[in-house]
């Protein structure tokens, strides 16, 4: 089945399974760059979240131990003039010491300012009204609490408040240490990151506050992400993760990478436009694609083309073989009618003469006998003259088809209308019994014919034949020999009274 379809479905096929392998590879690949390109980014995202997470951690750890000193020596030393100098002297050399570090702070249960880190006090402040002061005034926990950035009253600038709950031995509360961490330290360093134009990095609360954002934009301090994926996700468990998000600030899609700091309830995302990630990629994949589809047509083009010359050139030969097989079949028939005689059927002169000349001498090599008959037909004359030439015609057709029925059918054997009425048969490889079996059956068939013939004396058409075989000795042989010793036995039937077979004597 397969083997029947043409060269040139198998050559379209080809050019199709080029073409498509040639798209599909490319698609692959460029599936596989872009697998890998996003992979890459998720690594990157997540190195980023790691470091900042240390980075956020080691600032207000920082700050986060001064606190716990002052706690201590208040709550030890008391606040009295001497040991109030010596906590202002201290802080003073903290803060010079932390570059991270805004100031430090010390109220008293009402709000008022006790003491701080600035070479001048400035008393007339009262911080009641802040977040951290009301959350430990509520709240009798004794680890670091963290707020949402406010703007500095002492400095005007933004900063992030780390504080601790001050209280009296029997656990009332007494006031307030704070810590306040300038934001541009994170920022500063958020803008160090390499994130792309569109990347975004953000440090925030636990509870869903937004704390710290690059691109940083103040009126987005302290607001609430609750709402946001990236949060839902986060608070839903896990301490790291990663993930596509659409960013609820900018609208913006990003690979992200959160992770929550080890000791604070801080968390922090990092995170990559996927579009920029993909950038680069987008313009290979489109100048790839725009190559591969070009090549891929070409090569289409180039195909159909060939296909179509192979096509054609496949016509021009199958007419070609037409055309021959027309002529060889034309060469058979003429070649047939040189050697085929028109009225018999039975071989003609010409053929006869080649034929004997082979059988000849393939004899003469071989050593065997090659016999021949020589037949006429009895009172063919009258018979002309009492029929008419025509009927005459039909009966030579009709003793032809006897002949031809009762000739053996071995290679070489032939009959051949040898002369007007007579008819020769070559028997190669036949003795003078066996030639002479053959010519009495035809006798015997043309006689039972009962062609009726009033000319004869037999009633019937009747034949004659002489019988003549020998083993050629080249070169003294001929086959004229071998014609003329049957033509001399068929004389001899003819005279011994005719229908009959006559053979020759065996050659001296
Ligand atoms: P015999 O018994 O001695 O052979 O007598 P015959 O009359 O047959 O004598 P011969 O063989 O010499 O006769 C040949 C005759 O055969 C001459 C001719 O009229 C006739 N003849 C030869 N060829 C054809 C032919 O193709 N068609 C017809 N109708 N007659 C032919
Ligand atoms: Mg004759
Ligand atoms: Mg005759």
């Amino acid at each position: 089945m397969l083997k029947r379809l043409p060269i040139t479905f198998w050559a379209t096929v080809f050019v199709a399974v080029v073409c498509l392998s040639l798209v599909a590879i490319d698609g692959w690949r460029s599936l596989n760059a872009r697998d890998e390109l996003l992979a890459a980014s998720e690594r990157i995202t997540s190195n980023l979240a790691r470091s900042m997470a240390q980075h956020a951690e080691d600032t207000i750890a920082a700050a986060d131990t001064s606190l716990a000193d002052i706690v201590e020596r208040i709550e030890t030393d008391g606040a009295g003039p001497p040991a109030i100098a010596r906590l202002h002297r201290l802080m003073e050399a903290q803060v010079a010491r932390l570059p991270q570090l805004n100031g430090l702070f010390v109220y008293d249960e009402s709000g008022r300012w006790v003491v701080n880190s600035r070479p001048v006090m400035n008393l007339a402040y009262n911080n009641a009204d802040r977040e951290y002061f009301e959350y430990h005034r509520t709240h009798p926990d004794r680890s670091p609490h963290i707020g949402v950035p406010v703007v500095s009253r002492s400095t005007g600038k933004w900063v992030l408040p780390v504080s601790r709950r001050l209280q009296r031995p029997d656990g009332a509360f007494a006031g307030v240490a704070l810590a306040t961490i300038d934001l541009d330290y994170f920022t500063r360093f958020y803008q160090s990151l390499d994130i792309g134009r569109r990347g975004a990095v953000a440090l925030l609360h636990k509870q869903g506050t937004m704390l710290v954002r690059r691109p940083f934009d103040e009126t987005r301090v302290g607001i609430s992400i609750v709402n946001t994926p990236i949060y839902r996700q986060f608070s839903a468990g896990g301490q790291t993760g990663t993930g596509f998000f659409r960013s609820t600030q900018d609208g913006e899609l990003r690979m992200n990478s959160y992770r929550a700091l080890a000791r604070y309830p801080l968390f922090v995302t990092a995170a990559l436009s996927r579009d920029e990630v993909l950038e680069g990629w987008r313009r290979d994949t489109l100048l790839h694609s725009f190559g591969v589809m070009l090549l891929a047509l070409l090569l289409a083009l180039f195909g159909k083309r060939l296909i179509q010359q192979i096509e054609r050139r496949l016509q021009a030969e199958r007419e070609l073989l037409q055309a021959r097989d027309a002529l060889e079949s034309l060469n058979r028939t003429l070649e047939k009618l040189a050697l085929q005689d028109g009225l018999t059927g039975l071989a003609n002169r010409r053929q006869f003469d080649v034929t004997l000349g082979k059988e000849f001498s393939r004899a003469a090599r071989a050593g065997s006998e090659l016999a021949f008959i020589m037949m006429d037909v009895d009172y063919f004359k009258q018979y002309n003259d009492l029929y008419g030439h025509s009927a005459g015609d039909d009966c030579l057709r009709a003793i032809s088809k006897t002949i031809r029925t009762l000739t053996p059918k071995r290679p070489g054997d032939l009959a051949a209308r040898y002369g007007g009425e007579e008819i020769g048969i070559l028997l190669p490889q036949t003795g003078v019994a066996g030639a002479q079996a053959v010519a009495e059956r035809i006798r015997k068939a043309i006689e039972a014919l009962r062609i009726t013939h009033a000319g004869s004396p037999n009633g019937v058409v009747t034949i004659s034949a002489g019988v003549a075989a020998l083993v050629p000795q080249l070169p003294d042989s001929l086959p004229a020999e071998l014609l003329e010793a049957a033509d001399q036995a068929l004389y001899a039937a003819k005279s011994a009274g005719r229908n009959r077979v006559h053979c020759a004597p065996p050659a001296a």
